[in-house]
């Protein structure tokens, strides 16, 4: 079905039995007619399929994506025009914001308030790059007499889009808005668990008026559909978000043909709470900072150390205000903390705080599943502090992605810098003092691409957000994210009035 806007208000509310992939500016099923089902992970329970693309569907969005590239019209736009049509994509999201949040939230199990934080930041970033994209320009160079050079900034071209099921529709438009700003074509491939939003945001904007084949989304398999993309000598570009092991894989894969690559990867960020912080702040900060989104976050502050004279009154508030932090129905407005993504995913944390406790820690609070009321069926884990632990433990060196946090005690500032960076990650960083030199001295020795400073927040569209070493390179969400998404070409003509001729012959 072509996705006129009559097409999509005709099929009217979001919420469906079945999404089609979206390829060309059509909604069209998988060539073998197979499905992924979705699930409400709160309760555990199918809320529809999903068309799920094998290696022919991906080839076809390719192509229409190539097709759009080389002879569409996209690019073309004066950049005012492609800003208005990105103007309009934000605005169409604004006016569908409440469903939105609900499909995202009953894809993802997330809370509503974490829900609505992040469909608001997806719709700022289509604003962001819809602005930024209007000073965006190369510059005239310093030359000798007779020369003219100028740096032309030219799309990337075409480029798939691989993204995790953290924030399914923030991450979808992290990807989107900077790459069709810089007038490029995409395919984008949500993760298998959480398709629907990409899928949403793909057919908004062609309601808004992005051209057939600028934006395609193919839903399938990382082994398949991302494997695909990754080595399809079409894709000129790839831009990565998910685990540190999948990126090494895309990075060598990318390799044989040249792709230029961005890769947004894991993390074990550290949370430094000195003994001069504001408790005020710092308490509820560090609750934030690993427990938002159920601490499925790429930057969740999951290791945190308190220095040793404020050790025992920060945890005692600490572990009281985990206690009171509400897990249930994600609908409801008071909920703090969400459900886990699936089964699967329960299982490794679990299996991360019972390492943990074979090793030797203490459970402060938490360490199980949990059953909340109404959802006995979906995955839920309790929020966890672990204690006593050592840096060797597995717990404390490797990714979690859940809501446990490990902590240790320190006594001075440089061991406590030397200590956060002891880790293959650079993602996130937060320090918690009141003194202002410190706050500098130590952002500035923190290995890592994002440092908080009395603050639990890590991204506004506009800031620059990527990690230094196996937290992967590229940064997203500013205007920098622009120049990946471009190439500089350099544009050198001679002015002079005899014509050149080096030779002399
Ligand atoms: P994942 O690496 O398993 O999957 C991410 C995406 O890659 C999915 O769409 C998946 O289908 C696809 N994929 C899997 N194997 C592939 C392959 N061989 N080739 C191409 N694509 C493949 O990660 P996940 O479990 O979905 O997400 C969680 C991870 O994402 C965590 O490590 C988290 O830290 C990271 N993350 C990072 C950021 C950041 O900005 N740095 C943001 C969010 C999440």
């Amino acid at each position: 079905m072509e996705l006129t806007k009559e097409a999509i208000q005709e099929v009217g509310e979001m919420k469906r039995k079945h999404y089609a992939m979206v390829i060309n500016g059509e909604r069209v099923e998988s060539a073998s007619g197979d499905t992924l089902e979705t699930f409400d992970p709160a309760k555990g329970e199918t809320i529809a399929t999903v068309a799920k693309a094998n290696e022919e569907d991906t080839e076809k969005a390719v192509q229409a994506a190539r097709q759009a590239f080389d002879h569409g019209k996209w690019r073309k736009y004066p950049v005012g025009k492609r800003a208005r049509v990105m103007n309009q994509i934000a605005s169409i999201m604004r006016s569908r914001f409440k469903e939105l949040v609900e499909m995202e939230v009953l894809n993802s199990g997330k809370s509503v308030g974490a829900a609505t934080v992040q469909i608001n930041q997806a719709i700022e970033d289509f604003e962001f790059y819809a602005g930024a994209i209007v000073g965006h320009r190369g510059v005239v160079n310093n030359m000798p007499y007779g020369f003219f050079n100028y740096t032309h900034k030219e799309p990337v071209g075409v480029c798939a889009q691989i993204i995790p099921w953290n924030y399914p529709m923030m991450m979808a438009a992290w990807k989107i808005a900077p790459a069709i700003a810089a007038g490029c074509s995409v395919v984008i491939k949500p993760a298998s668990l959480t398709p629907i939003t990409a899928i949403l945001i793909n057919e908004i904007c062609h309601e808004a008026g992005v051209p057939e084949g600028v934006v395609n989304t193919v839903p399938g398999s990382g082994a398949v559909v991302g494997d695909y993309l990754v080595q399809h000598e079409d894709i000129n570009k790839v831009a990565f978000t998910g685990s540190t092991p999948t990126g090494k894989d895309i990075m060598e894969k990318a390799s044989q043909t040249l792709k230029r690559i961005t890769l947004e990867l894991g993390g074990k960020s550290p949370n430094i709470v000195f003994e001069d912080a504001d408790m005020e702040a710092a308490v509820p900060g560090s609750l934030f900072g690993i427990f938002f989104n159920t601490g499925q976050s790429c930057e969740a502050r999951s290791r945190m150390f308190v220095h040793e004279s404020i050790y025992d009154e920060f945890m005692e508030q600490f572990v009281e205000k985990t206690k009171q932090l509400k897990s249930g129905d994600p609908f409801d407005k008071g909920t703090h903390l969400g459900s886990i993504i699936s089964q699967e995913q329960l299982n490794v944390i679990d299996s991360y705080v019972q390492s943990a406790i074979a090793d030797g820690a203490t459970v402060l609070t938490g360490g199980k599943q949990m059953y909340p009321e109404g959802f006995e069926n979906g995955y839920w884990y309790e929020p966890t502090v672990i204690t006593d632990v050592t840096p060797d433990m597995k717990a404390v060196r490797e990714e979690i992605f859940g809501p446990v946090v490990v902590v240790e005690k320190f006594s001075d500032e440089k061991d406590v810098i030397k200590r956060a960076n002891d880790t293959k990650y650079g993602l996130g960083s937060s320090i918690w003092t009141t003194n202002q030199g410190r706050a500098t001295r130590v952002a500035h020795q923190i290995q890592a691409g994002i440092v908080m400073v009395n603050s639990p927040f890590s991204a506004f569209p506009g800031t620059p957000f990527g990690g230094y070493k196996e937290s992967g390179f590229g940064r997203e969400l500013s205007v920098e994210t622009l120049d990946l998404y471009m190439e500089d070409k350099s544009v050198l003509s001679y002015y002079g009035p005899k014509p050149l001729n080096p030779f002399g012959v």
